[in-house]
């Protein structure tokens, strides 16, 4: 049987929305309780320049997370390495299990779990994870000195990946469904401009091909998407960048959630539709899913806590099943 540890405020996650969460948290003396989950730092821990985060033409994104970790330190948030598999939201103190068995209760909750990668979905991409079919070109490109590889996509994180690859990889062919990019145009430019790309444009991807005796890939059988025609683009590194989907399966059956899995907040607020529980980053967000909006609805999560327990209490019963937009009441004078 694990320790109980109680938090006025609980934060799940730590990327850019629960360190922020976590400064505001401690300075207003609520001494959170931060859990950091399987990815310390979040999604820009797997990247490599991060150039626009304000204050830094260019961060790199495990050093920007660091420091934002060590500034939540700093201003006095307990921060613990354990993951939740499962939350109990229908009681104040909320409960979170913790897998390392802690039990985590806490009158406040602040949900930051991000988003994880999407995947295709097709039998041989399963097959060969982690033998040539990678979403984490950072984590995985080096391994592609030399060799032909393909990126999916047509987002920021598909053509910052294919251009990474370039350090590495002799040609980096980027297919993608659509024939024009949905990435910021400095990106396309810096794409466009490098000798070792090509762009397989209206193609989509139906299967990995490779060997098993070693495991590996050998290429994808690209299908053109208007007139059917397939063809194999060989490569030993097939890297999967066709964005990314909330992690929201631990609150999945117990708060509202919208567009395939974000959690519903109520407009211009991080409250959910269970008072006492705001949820921040791209958990919630569907459009902007960058650092500084997760950091910025962090910030306001951590505000709208602090509103929310000197108005309710920590002992306070809880009313069931609110509608949306009846939970916590947005702070008026929370910037004051
Ligand atoms: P995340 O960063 O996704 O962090 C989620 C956190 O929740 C993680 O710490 C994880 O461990 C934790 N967690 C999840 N489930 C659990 C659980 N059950 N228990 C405990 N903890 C849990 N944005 C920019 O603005 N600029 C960029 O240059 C940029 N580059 C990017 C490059 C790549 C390759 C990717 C993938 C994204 C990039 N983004 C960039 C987007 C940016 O990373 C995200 O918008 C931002 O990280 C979201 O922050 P977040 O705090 O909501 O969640
Ligand atoms: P995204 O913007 O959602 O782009 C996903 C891409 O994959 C789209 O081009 C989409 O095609 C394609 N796609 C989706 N499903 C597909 C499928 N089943 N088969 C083939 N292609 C598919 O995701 P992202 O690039 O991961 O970016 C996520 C968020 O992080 C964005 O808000 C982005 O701005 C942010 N981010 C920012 C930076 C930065 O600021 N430098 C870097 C990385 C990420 P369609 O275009 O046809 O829809």
């Amino acid at each position: 049987m694990g320790e109980t540890k109680h938090a006025k405020v609980l934060i799940i996650g730590s990327g850019p929305a629960g360190y922020t969460a976590a400064v505001y948290a401690s300075r207003a003396m609520l001494e959170p309780v931060l859990v950091q989950g399987i990815q310390p730092g979040g999604q820009l821990t797997i990247t490599t320049e991060v150039e626009n985060w304000p204050g830094d033409t260019m961060v790199m994104g495990p050093e920007l997370m660091v420091r934002m970790e060590h500034h939540a330190r700093e201003m006095g948030a307990e921060i613990v390495s354990d993951h939740i598999s499962s939350l109990d939201l229908s009681q104040r103190p909320f409960t979170a299990q913790g897998d390392s068995g802690t039990v985590y209760t806490a009158d406040a909750l602040i949900l930051a779990t991000g988003a994880q990668a999407k995947w295709l979905g097709l039998p041989s991409e399963e097959h060969f994870k982690g033998f040539g079919v990678s979403a984490c070109a950072t984590c995985d490109g080096f391994f592609y000195r030399g060799q032909e590889v393909v990126v999916i996509g047509g987002g920021n994180t598909a053509v910052e990946e294919a251009l990474f690859l370039t350090n590495f990889a002799s040609k980096v062919t980027v297919i993608h469904r659509r024939d024009s990019f949905r990435a910021e145009k400095i990106l396309q430019h810096r794409l466009f401009n490098n000798p070792k790309v090509e762009v397989l444009w209206d193609h989509e991807v139906v299967e990995v091909v490779g060997s098993d005796a070693p495991r590996g890939v050998e290429g994808v059988v690209a299908r053109h998407v208007k007139t059917g025609a397939t063809h194999t683009v060989p490569c030993k590194g097939f890297f999967v960048a066709i964005g990314h989907a909330p992690a929201s399966e631990l609150v999945k059956d117990q708060l509202e959630l919208h567009h395939g899995g974000y959690v519903v907040t109520k407009p211009g607020s991080t409250a959910t539709s269970i008072p006492g529980v705001f949820a921040a980053g791209d958990l919630t967000d569907h459009i902007y899913r960058q650092a500084v909006t997760s950091a910025g609805m962090g910030c306001m999560a951590a505000l709208e806590a602090e509103k929310f327990l000197a108005e309710h209490g920590a002992d306070a019963g809880r009313d069931m099943t609110l509608p949306l937009g009846y939970g916590a009441e947005v702070p008026q004078d929370a910037a004051e």
